[in-house]
């Protein structure tokens, strides 16, 4: 099922059902292009046709934190969870590594990709990674693709920030089976940014701790009571033309 949120269509998997289509697709060699939607890409997108559009092209669009859930619930749809690039990349790793999945992982400053595909590695043997870093001028980009296509993979993470990995898996959509974009998730892995306290993450605060341990981000997270107000907006359009 989805629900309309914004003009945006998201799905209301469950992290685990999630999963599985993505295992399903690997096993099958089908492609699925998976967008974790946060509520600052789906305000975005209200002004930003091309992204709306990229968006609502992929296979799965996930409820990336818990402002898309409030988002569903408020219109009226169930979504049982928040399905985050992070959380998700985490919970497909136990499939890849029982199915020797072979994981490409673009983006991050130098360095950290290889990082965290080193600890990936060392946590799930039968995963096989190769990295790249996301700092690449137009011109290396060629190259960057060849590299991609000669690795094969079964699942390529793209973490160039959001919207640019959208777009970019949108317009290589051959590279991978599955393709996933997956924000800041390499430096969390890596271990350069930490993430809240499971506590935190429990309460729904993970936003706060973010944004105090990451000031400069202040500006980022004025989108949250914004997007909040235009779902208001959009509910009360939708119960009176009803
Ligand atoms: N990044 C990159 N290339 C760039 C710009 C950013 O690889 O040209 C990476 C950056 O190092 C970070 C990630 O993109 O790891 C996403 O950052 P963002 O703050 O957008 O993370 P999100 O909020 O999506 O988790």
């Amino acid at each position: 099922m989805r629900v309309t949120i914004l003009g945006v269509t998201v799905d209301t998997y469950s992290m685990s059902e999630t999963v599985e289509k993505i295992g399903c697709a690997v096993q099958d060699r089908r492609a699925l292009r998976v967008v974790t939607a946060n509520p600052e890409m789906i305000y975005a997108s209200e002004h930003n046709p091309e992204l709306k559009q990229v968006i609502n092209s992929a296979d799965i669009i996930t409820a990336d934190g818990i402002g898309v859930v409030w988002a569903a619930r408020t219109l009226g749809t169930q979504v049982q969870e928040r399905v985050t690039g992070i959380d998700l990349v985490q919970a497909i790793f136990p499939a890849a590594s029982a199915g020797k999945w072979r994981m490409y992982f673009l983006g991050g400053k130098p360095g950290v990709a290889e990082l965290a595909a080193y600890k990936i590695s060392t946590d799930y043997p039968g995963i096989k990674c190769c990295t790249r870093h996301g700092y690449f001028s137009p011109q290396e980009e060629q190259k960057i693709l060849q590299e991609i296509r000669q690795f094969q993979p079964d699942v390529l993470l793209v973490g160039l920030g959001a919207p640019r990995q959208e777009f970019w898996l949108a317009e290589h959509p051959d590279l991978a089976k599955v393709g996933i974009g997956v924000g800041g998730s390499f430096d969390a892995l890596a271990g350069v940014v930490t993430r809240a306290p499971r506590r935190i993450q429990e309460l729904h605060l993970e936003w706060l701790y973010r944004l105090l341990k990451e000031p400069w981000r202040w500006r980022r997270q004025t989108v949250l009571p914004r997007f909040m107000l235009r779902v208001l907006c959009q509910k009360v359009r939708y119960s009176s033309n009803s």
